[in-house]
């Protein structure tokens, strides 16, 4: 038995293989589109998007990102807790009253108004607090959501500059629409971003790194000549958006798979599952997967989605529950107990949904379906085309 076939040894059928090489190899080509004075960050919130945080913010690192992004501060705690050295940076907003858990956890803190950043002040002097404490400053250059406007942003400034206790670390934005490159609005809010720097500087205080590209950005040159580019979706090998192609050499890293538990006869006219939604009009074979929306796979996906069985499509019958789903096994396929259902991506001959096709299927984006895979499909990492590493949450 080699030792990739003992690992997943008595493993749940229902399983996401998540390629630590094509995480890699994302990072390696952002890399080479970027001046060497430009710095990736890997943003890994939502457990690296659904791919595993502690594995995916590894390798990233290893493969040339400098930093670490994160959306809460136990997210920050976890990669610290599996021993990962390099800067986090809490991206987004947090209650005030989380501002101790954040220093003490050495995360670096986004804030945008005085409410956070005077409790961030505070426990930046309690003992076991970073020294210093690491602070970026979110400008909103018109997404409306977390960030200053351009007028407060030199106060703001100022005050994070003149305590001993803080460093000043970056000035940050993030676009609306970068995923529409057509559209003029990205240039407009990166007129205003240098405009709030400017005055920042105006008023004497030396502006840290800068950083504002998303992936999309990225993919299509936006923002990449600042101090800093934020690398979500596209680490992942998936696009941001139809409009925006990856770069050559991106691939995506996970696909899921499960394994036919059962063979379902079906004559003509019986019903299929909850509410009888599916009745088959001849006799034929369905096959049961270990599989619901409790995993990730919709229940939009009744009578609607498919997965790869035999190398072909065969579609979701009926109504998919909690855990199990009813597939109609394919013309001419020979399926039985045990065999592979591809259920998202992968390489042909997999006829499994791509990530997209799944996004277009579940009528959301690309990045709900990936952080919508659930804890408890075990997370399979493989590198070199074996499987080395395992991660199971039992029970999520
Ligand atoms: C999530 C996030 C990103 C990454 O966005 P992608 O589109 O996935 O690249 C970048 N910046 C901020 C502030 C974010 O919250």
């Amino acid at each position: 038995m080699t030792a990739s076939s003992s690992l997943l040894q008595g493993l749940r059928a229902t399983r996401a293989f998540i390629d630590l090489d094509a995480i890699a190899g994302n990072v390696r080509a952002v890399r080479a589109i970027l001046s060497p004075t430009t710095a990736i960050m890997a943003v890994v919130k939502a457990d690296a998007y659904g791919h595993g945080a502690q594995w995916v913010a590894k390798i990233a690192i290893e493969a040339g990102a400098g930093s670490l992004g994160v959306a809460t501060v136990g997210e920050a705690r976890v990669l610290r807790e599996a021993g990962i050295r390099a800067p986090i940076v809490l991206l987004g907003s947090i209650d005030p009253a989380e501002a101790e858990a954040a220093c003490l956890s050495g995360v670096e803190i986004t804030v945008a108004d005085l409410s956070l950043l005077e409790a961030v002040q505070r426990a930046a002097r309690i003992p076991g607090a970073a020294t210093p404490v690491a602070v970026h400053l979110k400008i909103d250059s018109g997404l409306r959501r977390y960030g200053t406007l351009p007028e407060q942003a030199a106060a703001i400034a100022s005050r994070i500059a003149a305590d001993s206790k803080l460093a000043f670390a970056g000035v940050c934005t993030h676009f609306a629409l970068a995923d529409e490159p057509a559209e003029p609005f990205t240039d407009e809010q990166l007129r205003r971003f240098h405009h709030t720097v400017a005055l920042i500087r105006d008023a004497g205080v030396p502006t840290p790194r800068l950083h504002a590209a998303n992936s999309a950005a990225i993919l299509t040159g936006r923002a990449i000549d600042l101090d800093v580019v934020r690398l979500g979706i596209a680490l992942y090998g998936v696009r941001p958006s139809a409009e925006v192609p990856l770069l050559p050499g991106m691939r995506p890293a996970m696909r899921l798979e499960s394994r036919v538990t059962r063979i379902v006869p079906l004559s003509e006219g019986d019903s299929v599952g909850y509410n009888r939604t599916y009745r088959a009009d001849t006799a034929a074979r369905g096959a049961l997967v270990p599989l619901g929306y409790a995993d990730g796979f919709r229940r939009s996906l009744s009578n609607r989605g498919w997965v790869g069985l035999g190398g072909t499509k065969a579609p979701v019958l009926g109504r998919v529950s909690m855990d199990q789903t009813v597939v109609g096994i394919p013309q001419g396929i020979d399926a039985t107990v045990g065999d592979v259902v591809q259920v998202l991506g992968g390489e042909p001959p997999s006829a499994a949904p791509s990530i997209d096709e799944m996004a277009a299927l579940m009528d959301t984006n690309s990045y709900e379906v990936l952080v919508g895979i659930r804890q408890r499909v075990p997370r399979v990492f493989v590198r070199g085309g074996e499987p080395f590493a395992l991660r199971t949450i039992e029970g999520d």
